[in-house]
């Protein structure tokens, strides 16, 4: 039964160096008959940009067959009006993804397709399982090839030959999966949401008129004209088909334990989360920075877009003016996300260019969202003191990062942290600012207005919500699966 199986894609993964398993990424799907909805799904990956620029697709079924397409680049260079024409149906899934590890090729572009004894099953994926090794040997020892280095295909394998219904399907495989997954998956009659029982990473649920709509986050919503209906819980799966929307618990939750990194970071400030808007809270998260570390200055400015928010609400709260002092090419990838060393740091001369009319002989508070591996800041630094900035004081809206990601984050390895290298002092002195401050962990959650118990921070505690096994390795799934004996 097994053998049967085949991953449909236009190219297969070979060599050491294809891309990584290990991504954060834009999910999204929609079942509307009458509609468009590869357009629909074209609008919502466009929404979801900001979670994955490498590469994006779309599958669409008409309730029998499934048809697939998938691109290197951002969702508007993958799609023409022509490849829309070849997605017909009613339900479509797509995807939008970083490859943070490794290099970034075709044949780990999602939708993944399987065929399998059950029928197709396409799967968009944002998370990170952390024993997708195990389960990848399992799968070789059955005797399956794969035609990727993703966890993501390991997932839609096991659930392309599991028996029974389609619910009996995902009762049975998600219980194996460990580690984050928001999920949309499409079978030819149903689009299927599911998110992990932690519930890392976001995914909601939306209507469209007399249709349903599941996304990453609920700016996707907005931009179709989509209503909010609620998230998807942790554990849980909603199957979308002709008789309505059917949810179930298909995993037990474990607790809940949502990235806080998409509060300061991932998510967009016009998506609500956890029922919060994220524009105030990142306001709120500037505010307080700014009691927790106070300083003379003359101007405030954010870095920009992700740390805009912050920065006004340190300025509101400091008394200090708020003013753009760095301007944002809009068209270049996040430094933070692209694939190499070489690419990241030549990204950040392309990305800003700083405004010496509002730095020259300013005492600058510059507040940023992240110091990951500390090698944008100094040249952030650089360059507002080459604009004539007389002392910059950097502010940071996260604690200091001493830990990798494991579910669906590729941030760096321990030892490229910074914060896992050097105390505070030290990365002052490394980065060329005069002052430095880090929002503390209880100022964070104060920001937020949550629990600590509600949200996973391991990256800033080590203190992970499941164990983790999985060692960050960009060739992980590239190299060659021991044959079955
Ligand atoms: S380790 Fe950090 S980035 Fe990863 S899920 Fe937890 S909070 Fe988010």
């Amino acid at each position: 039964m097994a053998l049967d199986m085949e991953t449909r894609h236009p190219a297969a993964c070979g060599g050491l160096n294809a891309g990584g398993p290990r991504e954060a990424c834009g999910v999204f799907g929609v079942y509307a008959p009458g509609e468009d909805v590869a357009r629909l799904t074209f609008y919502g990956l466009y929404a979801l940009q900001h979670r994955g620029q490498e590469s994006a697709g779309i599958a669409t079924s008409d309730g029998a067959v499934i048809n697939l397409r998938t691109g290197l680049g951002l969702v508007s260079q993958v799609f023409e009006e022509s490849d829309l024409e070849q997605l017909p149906g009613h339900i479509a899934i797509g995807h939008t993804r970083y490859s943070t590890t490794g290099s970034n090729r075709i044949c780990n572009a999602q939708p993944i397709l399987v065929e399998g004894s059950g029928g197709p099953v396409a799967i968009a994926h944002n998370g990170n399982l952390v024993n997708a090794e195990a389960l990848r040997q399992r799968l070789a020892d059955d005797g399956l090839q794969f035609q990727t280095s993703t966890d993501t295909e390991l997932i839609t394998m096991l659930l392309a030959r599991a028996e029974g219904t389609w619910e009996d399907r995902l009762r049975r495989v998600l219980p194996q999966l460990h580690g984050a997954f928001s999920l949309v998956i499409l079978t030819p009659g149903a689009l299927t949401a599911v998110r992990d029982p932690l519930g890392v990473r976001p995914l909601c649920i939306g209507r469209l008129g007399p249709g349903w709509v599941v996304a990453s986050e609920t700016c996707a919503l907005d931009h179709l004209g989509a209503s909010l209906v609620r998230e998807v819980e942790p554990g849980e799966a909603v199957i979308i088909d002709r008789s309505g929307m059917r949810p179930f618990q298909a995993v037990p939750k474990i607790r809940d334990a949502f990235c806080i990194f998409e509060h300061i970071y991932f998510a967009r400030p016009d998506s609500v989360v956890g029922g919060q808007l994220l524009q105030p809270v990142r306001m709120a998260m500037g505010a307080e920075l700014a009691r927790e570390h106070p300083v003379d200055a003359d101007v405030v400015i954010g870095v920009p877009d992700s740390a805009t928010a912050a920065g006004i609400g340190y300025a509101l709260e400091s008394g200090i003016p708020y003013g753009e002092g760095l301007i944002k090419n809009r068209y270049v990838g996040r430094t933070f996300i692209q694939p190499d060393q070489r690419l990241r740091e030549r990204g950040v001369n392309l990305k800003f260019n700083p405004l010496p009319q509002v730095l020259r002989d300013k005492r600058v508070v510059v507040v940023d969202d992240s110091i990951v591996r500390g090698t944008t800041t100094p040249r952030v630094v650089q360059m507002l003191r080459r604009a004539g900035a007389r002392e910059i004081h950097m502010r940071v809206c996260a604690p200091p990062i001493v830990s990798p990601c494991y579910f669906g984050v590729d941030m760096a390895t321990k030892g490229e942290l910074i914060a896992a290298q050097r105390d505070v002092e030290q990365i002052r002195e490394h980065i060329g600012a005069n002052s430095l401050g880090f929002l503390s962990i209880e100022g964070l959650l104060l920001a937020v207005g949550r629990p600590r118990a509600r949200f996973c921070m391991a990256c800033f505690t080590g203190d992970y919500p499941i164990p983790v096994q999985l060692q960050l390795d960009k060739l992980a799934f590239e190299r060659p699966v021991p044959s079955a004996v």
